[in-house]
Order: C-alpha cells, then structure tokens, then sequence
C-alpha cells in the first residue's frame, strides 16, 4: 500500500513546524532566562550603586560637620543635615533592595541603624555647634565614638558590596552562559532546519519527480506510435497511483478506439474494393449491354438472313471475344436446326442437324464439356471435341435455336453469354416476324407474286438504276385472255386454279433477275432490267408459249388450257420516272395485242422501232 503524497506533505510540514516551534520556544526560554539573569546584574548594580552612595552622604556629612565646627558657617550645619538625610534614604532604600537576599537584606538592616546611630551622633554634634558649644562639639567628635560607627558603616558596606559584586559577577556569567546558549542553538538550529527542509524537499521532489519522468517516458512512446504503452514503474504515491491508473485506462480506450479505427477503415477498404469491383463490373455490363444494343438495332434493320448473318458473324466475337462459334435457328417445319453464321474459323454442314442432336435443345438449357470425359457431348459436334459449349436461344418459352461455341466459358463470360442469347433469340424472332410481315405487304397472297405496289417502288428503283448505268430496261404488260370464261364455267375458285398456275408459270419460265408481279386481276407485270425489248421479246414469246401449252386442272378435274397476251415496252429518257409512261406503253401493247386478236406478244411501237 503506498502512501498518500499530500499526507506525507502534511507530516513533513508539521514536523518542520514542530522543528522550527521547538526552536523558537528555546530562543524564547534563553531570552527570557537572560533578560532575568541581566535584571539581576541590573539590580546588583543598584545595590552597589545605593550602598555607595549611602556611605557618600554619610562621608560628606561627616567631613561638613569637622568645617562646621572650624567654620561655624550655618550653611555647613544645614549641608549636614541633608547629607545625613540623603544617606539614611538610601540605607532605608538598601534595605528595600535586598529584601530577597536574607544575608544582604541583614546586612543592609545593620548598615542603616550604623548610619542611622553615625546620623545621630553628627546631628548632636551639629546641635552643640548651631548653639554655639564648640567645645562640646570637638569633645563628642574627640570621643571617637563617630570614628567607630564610622569604621563600622564602611566595613558593613565594605561587605555588602564585596557579596553584591560577587553576586554581579555570578550573575553576569549566568548571562553569558544564556547568551552562548542562544547562540549555539542558532548556529546549530538554523543549519539543523535547513538541512531538514533539504532533506524534506529533496524526498518529496524525488517522489514527484519519479513517477512524473515514468508517465513522461509512457506518454512520449504513446506520441511515438507505440499504443501498448503502460504506465507499470512504481508511483511512489496514492495520487500518482491513480493518475497513472487514470492514463492506463484512457490509453487502453485510446486503443481500443484505434483497433475500431482500423477494423472500421479495413472495413471500408474492403466495401470500396468492392464497391469499385462492382463499379467494374457494372461499366463492363454496360459496354457489353450498349455493344448489344448496337447489333440489336442493326439485326431489327437487316432485311436479309445474309445481313443478319454478316452482323452476328462482326458482333458475337466481339463480345466473346477469341471463342470461335456457330449460331443455327430453327427451320419452318422445326425439324432441322440450319446454320445462320459462324465465325473465327468455325465449318458448319448447311444441311444442319436434327434438334435431338442437341443436348441444349433436347434439355432447354445450357449444355458443355469443359474437359474430356467431364458430360455427354452432342451428336452435332462429334465425338471428338473435348471442350465446348451450347447454349439454346429462348424466346417466348420457346427454344429457336442454339449457339455453339468451341471453348469454355468462364464466369466472367457468363453474363456477357446470357445477354447476347437473348439479344440474338429477340432479334432472330424479331427478324423473322419482320420477313412475314414484308412478304404479306409485297407478296399477292393468291399468286405468290410480288404484289402491285412493290412492283410500282421497284419500277421506280430500275429506272433511276437504268438512267445512272445507261443499262435497258423493259416491262411486260400481260392479261389472261377470255379469263372470265373459267369464272363463269367452273367458278371462281378455278378461276383463281388457272391464275395460281399461269403465275408460276411464269415464274419458273422467266429469269431470276426479272420480278414477275402481279398488277391486279387476271393481269401481270414482269420488270426486266438490262434486258432490251427485242431479247426480252423472245424469251416472253416462250413463256406464251408454254402457257399456252399449260393444261389447268383443279379439284380433279380439268379446266382446259388459256392463252395470254403480251405487250412490251422499253425505258427511254424521255418517259416519266415514277414508270407511269413506261407500264402506259407496255398497256398500250398489250391492248394492241388483244386487238389483233389475243395469244400474242406486241412491242410498243418505239420499242419496235428500236428492236427493228
Ligand atoms: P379479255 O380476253 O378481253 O381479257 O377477256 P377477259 O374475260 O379475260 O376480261 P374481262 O375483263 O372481261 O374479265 C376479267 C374477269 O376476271 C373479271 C373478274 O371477275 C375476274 N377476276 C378478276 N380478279 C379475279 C380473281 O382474283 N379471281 C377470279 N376467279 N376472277 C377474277
Ligand atoms: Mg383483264
Ligand atoms: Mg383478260
């Protein structure tokens, strides 16, 4: 247990006090003491100093009374009585000083009544000189009995003073004993107080000063970093103890509080690694989704399979990037998966393969082999591949197709896989629907046929193509003749037989680059670009024909053979560019061509004239 500072403090200071009051009082008893011892010499001084002047009276009463006899001056007689009564007031005040003394005190008694009988005995003497016995006056000093008193007086004060002096003497070394005394105990007290108030000082400020230096040494390593750092040396005292308590427990908070600190900053370290990971991830996400963005919008403006092949086989590798790969969709019928693209080196069969073929496709989700052995690989890859990966194409709960891709695909391209299947599976159906819908707005659904409108925005696209080339271009205007006869004979659906015939007829008979449409009715037009008036004439009269040739039969039964007319125009700068003037000619041809009696192929007339 260790002591309390202020406490020791407190001891220290009463004992310093008690020191300096001991002191003190001893100063004070030597004083005093000396102040008695200096009243004593004082007062032998007053008893030698009465006694002699006592017996000074008593000698100059004396010797006034011998001039007052030889004189007989009355002024010797008055000087007599008063020396006698100055001496018997100091007898009697001799006697009062040494009251305390028994031995001076009878001594100082016996002195008086000698002064007191000497007084008397000078006194008659005055009396007998004042009355004039001079003789009875020199006979009582002749007597010499004033002699013996007076021999008497001076050996009593003789010793009065002798004993006084002594006691003088005696108590002036009382007095100087005192004042050694004092001395010594300034000379030893002073340095004894100022030794103890060293000392005192000294203890005490070792006891600051040690457990001070201690905490200073703790803290300046706590300054320095060292968090650990405790106050463990030994206080010395209660308050340092629970100062030194007080810093531990606030240098544990402290380091509590910075081992929070750094949980809490390795924490947001870690959510900002995170948090920019994510960031990462979701800039990367965003790439792939803007990248897809773009070949979605190319894919919903791609008119032919051969675009929407071209933009797969430039965007799939971008976003997988380095996997080579093959996309097939569906067929009409669903029975064949037909290749659409392949891309980064891939060689796909264009007959396809069956869907069952398919893990992916028979199972509707993802399908790979990541190392030999590891699944069942597809029949349409072969037996041979070790590593790769299908990935059906899902649009509306329905699967469309599959993507093939010959790698693996790690995490990190998973998302980029999913996004871009279903981009590819939207677009792909997109594109699809796209093509119905273009087929119904061009295509005659009775014939097959391109319909009017699009013949008339083709016409329009030649003849600009023809005046920017200088290449011929030229129209055929024909109508089925007498075709209402089949209306009429068999009905309208045979009619529509004998239209659905003659058209694909036609179709097979005239080349791929002429555009057979239908123009309304039971008439036709056939756009030939780069074909002159006269070649196409002769490859229109074939057509004529074989239709006339063309036996037409429906539900069974035979509706006979038709013929049909033709009229034929040519392009010329001259005509207006929508085509209105050309199809007017080639109508006006065919016109001709009825009227001279059906079953004929009429050029127009410049047409001809060009031809001839
Ligand atoms: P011409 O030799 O002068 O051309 O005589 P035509 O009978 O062929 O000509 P006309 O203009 O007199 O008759 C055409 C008929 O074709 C009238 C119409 O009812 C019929 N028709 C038009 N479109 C269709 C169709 O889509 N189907 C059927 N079945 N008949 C049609
Ligand atoms: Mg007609
Ligand atoms: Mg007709």
């Amino acid at each position: 247990m260790v002591g309390s500072l202020s406490n020791r403090i407190v001891v220290l200071c009463s004992i310093l006090c008690l020191m300096l009051a001991v002191l003190a009082g001893l100063l004070l008893d030597g004083s005093a003491q000396m102040r008695g011892s200096l009243t004593w010499v004082t007062h032998s001084a007053q008893v030698l100093k009465t006694a002699n002047r006592a017996l000074g009276h008593l000698q100059q009463a004396e010797s006034g009374q011998r001039g007052f006899v030889l004189t007989r001056d009355p002024e010797f007689g008055k000087a007599v009585a008063a020396e006698i009564a100055a001496s018997k007031r100091d007898a009697a005040e001799l006697v009062r000083l040494t009251a305390d003394n028994p031995a001076q005190s009878e001594r100082s008694r016996q002195i008086r009544m000698l002064i007191e009988d000497r007084g008397a005995h000078l006194a008659e003497s005055a009396e007998l000189t004042r009355a004039g016995d001079f003789a009875g006056a020199q006979a009582l000093t002749a007597s010499g009995r004033g002699r013996n008193l007076m021999v008497l007086v001076e050996a009593r004060v003789g010793d009065l003073l002798n004993e006084e002096r002594a006691l003088s003497v005696s108590r002036m070394a009382a007095v100087e004993r005192r004042l050694n005394y004092i001395r010594w105990l300034v000379m030893i007290g002073t340095p004894l107080a100022v030794v103890a108030i060293a000392l005192m000082a000294a203890a005490l400020i070792r006891r600051i000063r040690r457990p001070v230096d201690a905490m200073m040494t703790v803290m300046g390593q706590l300054g320095a970093g060292d968090r650990s750092a405790r106050i463990d040396a030994v206080m010395e005292s209660s308050e340092f103890e629970r100062l030194a308590g007080g810093y531990n427990a606030m240098a544990e908070e402290l380091q509590a509080a910075v081992a929070d600190q750094v949980v809490s900053e390795e924490r947001l370290r870690l959510a900002n690694l995170e948090l920019s990971t994510n960031a990462d991830v979701l800039r990367e996400r965003g790439e792939v989704i803007e990248l897809l963005g773009g070949m979605a919008h190319r894919m919903q403006a791609a008119r032919t399979d051969e675009e929407l092949a071209s933009i797969i086989r430039v965007f799939v590798p971008r976003v997988l990037p380095e996997i080579p790969g093959a996309l097939y969709a569906h067929n009409n019928s669903r029975n064949l998966l037909v290749p659409i693209a392949a891309w980064a080196g891939i060689e796909v069969e264009t007959a396809g393969f069956a869907p069952d073929q398919c893990w992916a496709l028979r199972r509707g989700q993802s399908h790979f082999v990541v190392e030999p052995g590891s699944d069942i690989v597809c029949a349409h890859v072969g037996a041979e591949a070790d590593h790769y990966h299908c990935e059906p194409l899902l649009a509306g709960g329905e699967v469309i197709g599959v993507l093939y891709l010959r790698g693996v695909v790690g995490a990190e391209n998973r998302f980029r896989l999913t996004v871009l299947t279903e981009n590819i599976a939207s677009a792909l159906v997109n594109h699809r629907l796209q093509r119905g819908l273009r087929e119904q707005t061009i295509r005659d659904p009775l014939t097959g046929l391109f319909n009017r409108r699009y013949m008339e925005e083709t016409l329009a696209l030649e003849i600009a193509r023809a005046t920017r080339t200088g290449s011929p271009l030229s129209v055929v205007m024909c109508d089925v003749d007498h075709f209402k006869r089949f209306n009429d004979e068999f009905g309208h659906e045979a009619g529509d037989a004998v239209l659905q015939a003659v058209a694909a007829e036609m179709r097979s008979r005239f080349r791929d680059g002429d555009l057979v449409c239908r123009f309304g009715g039971e008439e036709f037009t056939i756009i030939a670009p780069g074909s002159s008036a006269g070649v196409l004439a002769k490859r229109v009269e074939a057509v004529r024909q074989a239709i006339s040739e063309l036996m037409v039969s429906q539900g069974g039964r035979t509706l006979g053979s038709t013929t049909m007319s033709f009229g034929i125009a040519t392009w010329e700068e001259s005509m207006e560019r929508d085509g209105s003037t050309l199809v007017k000619a080639a109508d006006a041809a065919l016109y001709r061509a009825k009227r001279d009696g059906r079953n004929r192929v009429v050029l127009d007339a410049r047409a001809e004239a060009l031809a001839a």
